[in-house]
């Protein structure tokens, strides 16, 4: 994708190309050196324009688009109609003393999803005349935050759609937000006695609670534990399928997975329950291929081979009622609609008119019931409903300041002059390796003490001036993103930006930094005016790591995104789709905690249309310090101590004392994030 590749953009081009040609380099967008780097040079740019390089329109799936002032607005119900400005959700927000980084969460496109992913089995289960109802459940590990969990149980009674608690604490959340009889809790993960005792106190209290079997051994528990309370369970058990992943999660499934048993254990489990008279509470069989698959063909598989499971064991006597196709579901977030890793080459409608086909198609084959489906979908149903907003507050610019004007007579600097001259001649490859010689052979003078400093700066000074150049004529000389020359990208990468941001990636996109997962990322404003400069961005954390540099494409993965300076006011960056897992995985590396947190609903009533329902504030320091085994009373008395000493030596005077122990406590009640000015 480029930016800006409007017909109007490719004329401005062939007029550049001309300048070029006539060997007036210097003369190119003297005031802005990489005004150049987008093709679009003649004052046209328009959101149209951002739209496309974006590529808002592949990743929102309608929920995200930009308005004529050129600001991203978002249509929580899917209704574009229905627009709210992130710029002002963020100005409310500083409003209540809530700065960046900030999470909007937009509750409505919660309900949206959960709507559209009922729908669209309910839809598939009428056409296709499949005789058993759907009954979804939601996994809370993917965002176990109350009030999004809420938000869903809520959305999902029509359909009867539940929760999947993957461990304890899940469990003890799950038992108490869950409310309606019909639909179920479906408990995964490995279990202990206190797992195993409080899921049937579950199904003692009414609810359709199913403990699903990771190991034999865990059967065998569930049996015992059930008879000691005198309760009949309903067990599920989870399948390891031959049928492998794809994807950065396919470990989750084929012969060497963490979880679920052979079909030989399987059998097994089957007769340890018979034995012991339970036989009919073997209810469930499951299986989870990874997260985000993003080919349909290994859905499909997968949904084939435990169908024939089920199909089997059902014709063996064991009438189970359940088939839970487990998580994977993906989302398009590089809206590349391809089988790479952080897109799906599949829709929602698509995934869930395949599963029912398959299971129907098996079933029918070998004459049994068709079993009530069952899906753990979480990345699809809360990825599209958060925001992070961050703010960037300054660029790191490789290319020293061109104003610092330096004399030199040296004879690398003559040479780089005259490399500069003979450009149009020598052609651009040929002159961006002279161009490294020469830095080569500086880096070699200066090692062993034959360069001084006044020479080594002017000779960087010219080659920077070079580096500039050659990379606005090759910018101009290349057909687009994909006939990109191999020295054209080392030039991109020479002169790349960064833009600093007040975040962590750490905390806050973990799937980024750990597994390389992309997510869209845009400028919230300024959309009316053409991204000048290219870059990556820093966060404040103190690891090289905290720093994104990998973004979406539709062909590839971009190394670059297509930035404005960072100019008097603030520039906010929306990181979209974080919704799914980043929430709740962050870690507080360096300290830095929880950001603050919006809840945003739509309303007809309100003026503008929506209305803040919940304002949630970031971790303070004290907080993390806690959090970390630190006492406050023990860090406010040891400065205080300090302070006291350093008064009593002279060195400070008592009032300055008093104003720096004050600072230090009111200090602890501050955000971990930097507090930019506004
Ligand atoms: N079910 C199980 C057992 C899982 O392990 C997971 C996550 O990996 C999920 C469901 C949710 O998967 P997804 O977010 O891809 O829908």
């Amino acid at each position: 994708m480029v930016a800006g590749t409007g017909d109007a953009g490719r004329a401005g081009d062939a007029a550049q190309q001309a300048t070029w040609a006539s060997g007036r380099t210097a003369d190119l967008n003297k005031d802005n050196p990489r005004a150049a780097s987008f093709r679009k040079v003649d004052g046209t740019w328009t959101v149209e324009d951002s739209a496309e390089t974006y590529l808002v329109d592949r990743w929102s799936s309608g929920y995200f688009s930009i308005n004529q002032r050129g600001e991203v607005v978002a249509h929580p119900s899917g209704d574009p109609a229905k627009s709210i400005p992130l710029i002002e959700v963020v100005e409310e927000a500083k409003g209540e003393k809530l700065r960046t980084p900030l999470l909007i969460r937009f509750q409505d496109i919660l309900r949206d999803r959960v709507q559209k992913l009922n729908r669209a089995f309910v839809g598939a289960i009428e056409e296709q005349g499949y005789a058993a109802p759907y009954r979804g459940v939601f996994p809370i590990k993917v965002n176990q935050l109350r009030e999004v969990v809420e938000e869903i149980v809520d959305a999902g009674k029509p359909y009867h759609f539940g929760l999947e608690a993957g461990s304890k604490p899940e469990l003890f959340a799950a038992l108490a937000v869950h409310d309606d009889p019909e639909s179920l809790i479906v408990c995964n993960g490995y279990k202990d006695r206190t797992f195993i005792r409080i899921a049937l106190m579950g199904t003692r209290l009414g609810k359709k609670v199913i403990l699903v079997a990771e190991k034999l051994s865990e059967v065998r528990a569930i049996a015992e534990i059930a008879a000691e309370m005198g309760i009949v369970p309903w067990i599920g058990i989870r399948v390891r399928l031959q049928a492998k992943g794809s994807g950065i999660w396919a470990t989750s499934a084929g012969e060497g997975a963490k979880f679920g048993l052979s079909v030989a254990e399987i059998l097994s489990a089957a007769r340890i329950l018979a034995d012991a008279g339970l036989a009919d509470s073997l209810k469930l069989l499951h299986f989870h291929i990874g997260s985000q698959v993003p080919d349909i063909l290994t859905i499909k598989r997968a949904a084939r081979e435990a169908s024939r499971v089920y199909a089997k064991m059902h014709r063996a006597g064991y009438k189970l009622e359940y088939l839970d196709v487990g998580g994977g579901l993906a989302v398009d977030y590089d809206g590349s609609r391809t089988t790479f890793h952080s897109s799906m080459n599949y829709s929602l409608e698509e995934y869930a008119a395949d599963i029912v086909f398959n299971v129907k198609d098996i079933c029918d084959e070998e004459g049994v019931p068709h079993p009530t489906l069952v899906s753990e979908s979480g990345r699809a149903v809360v990825a599209h409903h958060s925001v992070l907003v961050v703010e960037a507050f300054g660029s790191i610019d490789r290319v020293p300041d061109g104003r610092l004007q330096i004399d030199s007579d040296h004879k690398l600097v003559h040479q780089l002059r005259e490399i500069e001259e003979e450009m149009s001649s020598r052609g651009l490859n040929e002159t961006w390796h002279d161009v490294q010689q020469a830095r080569e052979e500086a880096q070699k003078l200066f090692e062993v003490g034959l360069l001084d400093l006044e020479d080594r700066a002017a000779i960087e000074a010219a080659i920077w001036k070079l580096v500039r150049t050659i990379e606005r004529a090759a910018e101009i000389g290349s057909e687009g993103e994909d006939d990109v020359p191999e020295y054209l990208q080392d030039l991109r990468a020479e002169l790349s930006y960064q833009h600093l941001c007040n975040f962590s990636v750490f905390q806050s996109l973990l799937d980024h930094w750990a597994l390389g997962q992309l997510f869209p990322i845009m400028p919230l404003h300024r959309l009316t005016e053409q991204p000048e400069m290219r870059g990556t961005l820093a966060d404040i954390t103190c690891d090289s790591d905290g720093r994104i540099a990998k973004f979406i494409d539709i062909a590839d993965v971009r190394e670059e995104l297509p930035l404005h300076p960072v100019g008097d006011g603030p520039y906010y960056l929306g990181i979209f789709l974080t919704g799914a897992y980043q929430d709740i995985m962050g870690d507080i590396h360096n300290l830095f905690g929880r950001v603050n947190e919006l809840h945003v609903f739509l309303d007809d009533e309100e003026e503008g249309g929506w209305y803040v329902e919940e304002t949630i504030p970031g971790n303070r320091i004290a907080e993390v310090l806690q959090l970390t085994q630190y006492d406050l009373a023990f860090l406010q008395r040891t400065i205080k101590k300090l302070v006291d000493a350093a008064i009593k030596r002279g060195d400070l005077k008592p009032k300055e004392g008093m104003r720096l122990l004050g600072e230090y406590e009111n200090g602890l009640t501050d955000q971990t994030y930097l507090t930019l000015p506004d």
